[in-house]
């Protein structure tokens, strides 16, 4: 009966393809025996040993008889290990290097496929996500300038109309907390400035750029100015964060928001809106009101204010019914989302508030 086969014999006699044989490694040589009748004894000495195919897997042994140039592939680690054992010490050596070099390459042969299938997922998760990645991407390369630009023209756009209060207690007020919240955003290249808007809507927001806007409706619900804190330092992280141009170049494309800038300034904002982008109503996604909550939280413990006002108001907030708010209307406030600031707020070191320098009752009183 023929013995099973493990290697691959290749000679002139032999199809080009390879014939299966049967390999022994003995003290004295290796037998080859392709048939019962056609056994070949190789002496170790004769032999030349390397490493070789599709993914080196395999060792090439080769050797010449009667000047025809031989060659065995064998994959069989019990060959391969008897030749260690067995071949003279400078054959071992090669044998041994063979095998690191066999094993270092079927490494790197999973390690391509595994990088092929990472790329191949990254490609998928990526086409998946892609919009929101570019569109960070180009907006973080947009020049800052130019949110000055979009931010000012909003900020004209949104005041038009509207009654602003240029002196009092809640300027004062409202510019005070404004700074000691921007004094925690060293190296911020935005110019945060805040300007007070006698309506009743309770509102508040913070444009590309840094300007920030304060309704007295907003005044009137806080019971703390803590809470006006909060909520400042929520809209200020919306700036810093660059929420506002994200929004603006996905509504609008990043080539829109280009030909805007870069055409009649002055019109910014017309442009936009007669694309039907209105900067002061821009909804922001979940992720990024999260983000702005969470930011803003740490900002207001930097600037050691408390941030049980911020958690307060967003959960009468999240209770009001009625109440005419256009905060509510870009801002759904949630239980959940209070809850997730408590958790966040319990999980920062204990350290005792500075009360904000604001007259409060002259504020109150002069609503
Ligand atoms: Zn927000």
């Amino acid at each position: 009966m023929d013995k099973p086969h493990n290697a691959l014999y290749f000679s002139r006699t032999h199809p080009a393809s390879g014939c299966p044989c049967h390999l022994e490694v003995l003290p004295g040589g290796l037998t080859v025996s392709v048939s019962e009748s056609s056994v070949e004894t190789v002496p170790l000495e004769r032999l030349s040993i390397k490493s070789g195919g599709f993914d080196y897997d395999h060792l090439i042994l080769s050797w010449t008889t009667d000047g025809d140039e031989r060659q065995m592939y064998v994959k069989d680690p019990i060959v391969i290990a008897s030749l260690a054992t067995l071949t003279a010490p400078e054959v071992s050596r090669h044998i041994a290097r063979s095998i690191k070099d066999t094993s270092r390459a079927r490494q790197a042969t999973k390690m391509w496929i595994w990088l092929t299938m990472a790329s191949l997922m990254a490609i998928l998760v990526g086409l998946w996500a892609a919009s929101d990645v570019l569109v960070q991407v180009a907006v973080h390369r947009i020049p800052i300038e130019w949110e000055h630009t979009l931010g000012e023209s909003a900020r004209q756009q949104v005041l038009m109309g509207q009654r602003v209060i240029t002196e009092g207690p809640t300027v004062d007020a409202v510019q005070n907390m404004t700074k000691r919240l921007a004094g925690q955003l060293h190296d911020s290249p935005y110019r945060f400035r805040a300007t007070v808007v006698r309506n009743e809507t309770v509102n508040a927001m913070a444009l590309p750029g840094g300007s920030v806007i304060v309704y007295t409706g907003l005044l009137k619900q806080a019971d703390s100015p803590e809470e006006v804190a909060g909520v400042l330092a929520h809209e200020l992280s919306h700036v810093v964060l660059r929420h506002g141009m994200e929004s603006m170049v996905q509504s609008a494309g990043l080539m829109t928001i280009v030909m805007v800038v870069l055409g009649n300034q002055q019109g910014a904002i017309g442009a936009l809106e007669r694309l039907g982008i209105q900067i002061t109503s821009l909804k922001f996604s979940r992720d990024k009101e999260t983000a702005a909550d969470l930011h803003g939280l740490h900002l207001l413990d930097e600037a050691d204010i408390s941030p049980a006002g911020m958690i307060a108001f967003f959960e009468r907030l999240a209770k009001s019914d009625g109440m005419p708010t256009a905060l509510l209307s870009t801002h759904p406030m949630s239980a959940e989302r209070a809850a997730r600031l408590k958790r966040e707020a319990s999980s920062l070191p204990r350290v005792s508030p500075v009360p904000l320098d604001v007259d409060w009752a002259a504020v109150k009183a002069s609503l």
